[in-house]
């Protein structure tokens, strides 16, 4: 984009004030002083303004997704699926907050805020993301107990679940988890480790947040007040 365009978009001044900045030999691009408002910068540039950055502040976005299976949750595959980018508007670069398996539903944020993944992936933040498990067999109340208390797996620990119950029904291989904390395959380690293996994943919810009114596929921005709260 043009020079003075670039600097209104990041906030120093109006377009037209941006112009007398330029014409002043106040704005360098790369180290090098430019007075002529021809001029373009592309997303490598560095662009100052007596001698200090000036960033573009890319406005923030936010996308609740209920995503399908058969989609990764990185900007890229080396086998050639398909990715979750591929369900949300492409005019911001946004990537996913945490990871869902290939095959795995529900509920995953995408947004192009670095500190806002931060806080959500940190332990210590702790959010709650809630899961609709279905194993292969049946399950027993009492199966779930382990993941109550905590579980010790291959090498690695994986803190009490903060729910874990069976859904009622004829097939008994459903139950609903809760954790909050965000290992690789953890969903699926943890049945693992209770002698069952994972047929279905399906993320319900995390934290406040669930998929009312969002078919598989589908999308909706959160609100500010939503990632107020989140954060
Ligand atoms: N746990 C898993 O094992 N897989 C997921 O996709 C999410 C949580």
């Amino acid at each position: 984009m043009r020079l003075q365009k670039y600097l209104a978009h990041a906030g120093l001044a109006s377009r037209r004030k941006s112009e007398d900045y330029i014409l002043q030999g106040r704005v360098a691009v790369n180290g090098e002083i430019i007075t002529s408002l021809g001029t373009k910068v592309g997303p490598g540039d560095q662009v100052t303004f007596d001698g200090k950055p000036v960033d573009l502040q890319e406005e923030k976005v936010y996308y609740l997704l209920n995503k399908p299976a058969g989609y990764v949750t990185t900007s890229s595959d080396e086998k050639g699926r398909k990715t979750v980018l591929d369900l949300v508007p492409q005019e911001k670069r946004v990537y996913p907050v945490g990871r869902l398996d290939f095959n795995t539903t529900g509920l995953l944020i995408l947004t192009n805020d670095g500190d806002f993944t931060y806080a959500m992936t940190h332990p210590s933040h702790e959010v709650e993301k809630c899961y609709r498990v279905t194993v292969q067999g049946r399950l027993e109340e009492k199966d779930l107990l382990p993941l109550k208390k905590g579980i010790h797996f291959h090498g690695e620990s994986y803190a009490p679940a903060k729910f874990a119950r069976v859904l009622p029904g004829k097939s008994q291989s459903q139950f609903d988890l809760t954790i909050h904390e965000g290992k690789n395959h953890q969903v699926k380690k943890m049945c693992q480790a209770i002698g069952f293996s994972v047929k279905k994943l399906h993320r319900l919810s995390l934290d406040n947040l669930d998929l009312k009114g969002l078919d598989l596929g589908q999308y909706r921005k959160l609100t500010p007040e939503e990632v107020k709260e989140l954060k």
